[in-house]
């Protein structure tokens, strides 16, 4: 790629709100150019739907739509509107001169007046090989309550939710709606939740709770049928039924590139400058999705939040276009993932 190619806006991420962010910029004229991630262990262009079943909350679907074909339709409608698209991992972002300068990992050197970041979180696993197995084969452990909980396969069933904060009560509570009994397995004696959510699920008659507990196995062919647990006080082995595991145990934002570029929380979260927007403290970077979200993380908000980054960037380049020196030279082609 040629270095003097200056881009209005890329985008890095390619989630709901990479796409969206993208359909809105490439619709505003903006010729944006997405850095789509490239495929790791952890990691798949089109984010955490790309591991996810059936996505039946997204509206627009009424008869639900699977996730990786959500991602792939995004990808799509991104595409008509002839946004660019690089199957590369943005690894670092200078702020110290305009236009920025963005380096990939296979060494492309990016200049860009606007940045979306839009890369992302990922759920935390245990690290368990029948864990990872069956949540990739549909088989019944899911990351997420919201997305998966509510699917005809975990109706009447015994679902077990491994965390001990906000997120293992308020799932555990979620699933008792389907549940016919739901077990949080948690590996202290107490909860980190805030005690009004801890209080909740506790005094939920569906619920209870296996404490000093870890997960060591998950069981199961084709789906899950139960785990494998360890006290961790006695040292005892046991086995219990379970119809459906969620993992609760928090989340990691996609943000170790941004460190010392713009603001980020103590778990590594981007800090709105402005309460209720999508900037950054750095004038021209924008956050959208997970990456900026700790708290909603779901699909339709990610989109939203890429909605509106692309609003600012637009409104921010209308501003500042003019103070930026000019191509250098016309665009060059990339490659299309
Ligand atoms: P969190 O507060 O970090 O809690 C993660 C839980 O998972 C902890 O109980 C931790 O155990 C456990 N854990 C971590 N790694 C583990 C492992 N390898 N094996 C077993 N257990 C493990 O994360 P969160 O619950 O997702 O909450 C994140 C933030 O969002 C918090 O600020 C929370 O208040 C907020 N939130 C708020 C709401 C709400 O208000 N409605 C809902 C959800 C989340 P230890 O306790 O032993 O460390």
């Amino acid at each position: 790629m040629s270095e003097k190619r200056i881009e209005d806006v890329v985008i890095i991420g390619s989630g709901p709100a990479g796409w969206t962010a993208a359909i809105y910029a490439a619709r505003a004229r903006l010729d944006p150019l997405v850095y789509e991630g490239a495929p790791s262990r952890e990691m798949i262009p089109g984010g955490q739907l790309m591991f996810t079943t059936e996505v039946e909350n997204y509206p627009g679907f009424a008869e639900g739509i699977d996730g990786q074909k959500l991602m792939m339709e995004m990808k799509a409608q991104a595409r008509r509107f002839d946004t660019r698209i690089v199957t590369d991992d943005i690894v670092e972002i200078d702020t110290a001169s305009r236009p920025f300068r963005l380096r990939s990992t296979e060494g492309d050197e990016i200049h860009a007046r606007a940045v979306i970041v839009a890369t992302g979180a990922r759920a935390n696993w245990l690290g368990l090989h029948n864990e990872e197995r069956l949540a990739q084969s549909g088989g019944g452990v899911s990351a997420c309550a919201v997305c998966d909980g509510a699917l005809p396969a975990f109706r009447d069933q015994v679902l077990a939710v491994v965390g001990g904060g906000d997120s293992a009560m308020e799932e555990a509570t979620y699933l008792t709606k389907f549940a016919s009994e739901v077990v949080i397995i948690h590996r202290r004696d107490s909860f980190r939740a805030s005690p009004i959510m801890a209080e909740r699920a506790l005094q939920n008659p569906k619920i209870r709770v296996e404490w000093d507990s870890e997960v060591i196995d998950v069981l199961g062919d084709d789906f899950i049928t139960g785990l494998r647990l360890r006290n961790n006080r006695t040292g005892e082995e046991r086995e219990i039924e379970a119809g459906g595991l969620f993992l609760a145990i928090g989340h990691t934002p996609n943000t170790s590139f941004l460190e010392g570029v713009v603001d980020l929380d103590e778990n590594g979260y981007i800090i709105p400058a402005k309460p209720g927007r999508v900037v950054t403290n750095v004038e021209g970077i924008f956050g959208a999705g997970d990456v900026m979200d700790d708290y909603y993380r779901q699909a339709v908000t990610a989109a939203g939040t890429g909605c509106m980054a692309a609003l600012e960037a637009e409104r921010w380049l209308a501003h500042h276009a003019d103070a930026d020196p000019a191509p250098e030279t016309p665009a060059q082609p990339v490659t299309t993932g």
